[in-house]
């Protein structure tokens, strides 16, 4: 008699454990739903490099309760964003304070975000279940409507809801998106690379510059912007480290290399930034190492969910990091996920998942869309061509972005906005 071998049943499949996998692992634990994380890396090396987490984002984040994780971590509350020209001149100084969006713009160490993110969704501390996370899991595809999830070891898995969290190279997005008009969609790169540089700040020398320009110590960030190149700059660890992102036009467009490990010279980086502050190329050469990171991002797919799956974070939507709102944008993907899944049991059917499914990506579409088009209108040229003239306003968008209450509330403002301006239109008429 043949073995009918039984594929392992998971409420929650999540594919890919970065910020937008493991926050919603945090985001759908409740009561006895069994979650399970698959993760094609080891996990034991996050990337070397700052990230900061914006208003919108922290509101989330405060919500889950992740101090006990985080607090260990040093984070620092960003307290304001300071915009510099290629002379080193201040242009614009923007205070930032919990009192504007609710929370504050938070600054982290990309691995201790990382870490604590990891501890809250496999903690028992936290509410429902420990996620289980499984490591050196690549997964291969899946079929949507059965919820199945392929492995690369010949393996199979499967989900109520399947999760694809799975980054730029989304193994989950292509199932999603086969038979749409999206079918095939890849990332695709945006005419930009950015060096990546980060660097204990005890190793770094006096720097010849004015503490009113410029001052380490103080917990903000800076950019320098000149025609197509800037810098943007903070520290992070509670001060101990400091990170550059080095933004310039893409040196290899044709070139592969979407890796944030492509060791590139420290030399090339100051050739690159020549015109930049001798101060800033101080900092700069004081790095024990530098790494080159070809920036892709995806036009908006047509559709984010098929069957009992769905994509979020960048595997949904990737942008340029123009905003810093790649993260804060899976955040809020997973906070969605919360909101409309919080009904979903093991009792629910495939319709009910779906329908709750596409709810979601109605109340995250538009939004996040319109936040991967802005970062690629903050991308423009952010001076003159002689650099005399600084263009970029980083303010443009900020209010748009930064006021964010969650899914459900968002769904309410745009209805309501709806509603005002249908009722405006037949007053008038
Ligand atoms: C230079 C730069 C600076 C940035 N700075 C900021 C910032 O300051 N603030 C901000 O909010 N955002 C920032 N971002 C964007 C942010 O890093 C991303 O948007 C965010 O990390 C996306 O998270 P993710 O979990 O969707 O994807 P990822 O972080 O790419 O995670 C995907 C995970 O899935 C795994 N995986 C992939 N394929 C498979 C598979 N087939 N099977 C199983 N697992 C798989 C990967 O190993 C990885 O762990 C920046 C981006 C860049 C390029």
């Amino acid at each position: 008699m043949a073995i009918r071998s039984e594929v392992e049943h998971w409420d929650i499949v999540i594919v890919g454990a970065g910020i937008a996998g493991l926050a919603s692992a945090i985001a759908l634990r409740q009561n006895g739903r069994s979650i399970l994380v698959l993760e094609k890396s080891s996990m034991n090396k996050e990337v070397g490099a700052l990230i900061s987490l914006q208003p919108n984002a922290s509101k989330i984040v405060d919500g889950w309760n992740m101090s006990p994780f985080l607090s260990e971590k040093k984070p620092m509350v960003d307290e304001a964003f300071r915009l510099l020209n290629v002379k080193g001149e201040l242009q614009v100084e923007m205070k930032l304070n919990t009192s504007q969006f609710g929370a504050d713009r938070m600054l982290y160490h990309r691995q201790d975000l990382h870490d604590a993110l990891r501890q809250a969704a496999t903690s028992k501390e936290m509410p429902g279940e420990p996620a289980v996370i499984r490591t050196s899991s690549g997964v291969t595809g899946c079929d949507c409507d059965s919820g199945i999830v392929y492995l690369s070891n010949g393996s199979s898995v499967r989900g109520s809801v399947i999760v694809g969290a799975d980054g730029i190279r989304s193994a989950i997005r292509d199932e999603v998106i086969k038979g749409s008009k999206s079918e095939g969609s890849k990332a695709i790169p945006t005419g930009l690379s950015a060096y990546r540089v980060l660097v204990e700040t005890d190793k770094l020398p006096k720097l010849d510059v004015s503490e009113d320009v410029f001052d380490l110590k103080r917990s903000a960030t800076t950019m320098i912007v000149g025609h197509d190149k800037r810098v943007i700059m903070g520290p992070g660890r509670g001060g101990e480290m400091f990170g550059l992102v080095c933004l310039v036009p893409d040196p290899n467009p044709e070139g592969e290399g979407t890796s944030w490990n492509n060791p590139a010279p420290l030399e090339e980086v100051l050739d690159a930034f020549q015109a930049f502050p001798q101060w800033v190329r101080d900092i700069i050469s004081h790095a024990p190492e530098a790494a080159l990171w070809q920036l892709r991002d995806i036009d908006p797919l047509t559709t984010w969910t098929k069957g009992r799956a769905i994509i979020i974070g960048d595997a949904a939507h990737a942008m340029l990091p123009t905003q810093g709102q790649g993260a804060s944008q899976s955040i809020e993907d997973a906070e969605a996920l919360q909101a409309f899944l919080s009904t979903i049991d093991s009792k629910s059917s495939a319709d009910d998942i779906h329908e709750q499914l596409l709810a979601i990506v109605n109340a995250r579409y538009e939004r996040a869309s319109l936040i991967q088009a802005y970062s690629r209108l903050q991308a423009k040229p952010a001076a003159s061509q002689d650099n005399k003239t600084v263009q970029l306003n980083p303010q443009e968008f900020m209010q748009y972005n930064c006021n964010y209450s969650g899914a459900k509330d968002w769904v309410k403002r745009q209805r309501d906005a709806e509603e005002l301006a249908y009722k405006q239109t037949a007053a008038r008429a």
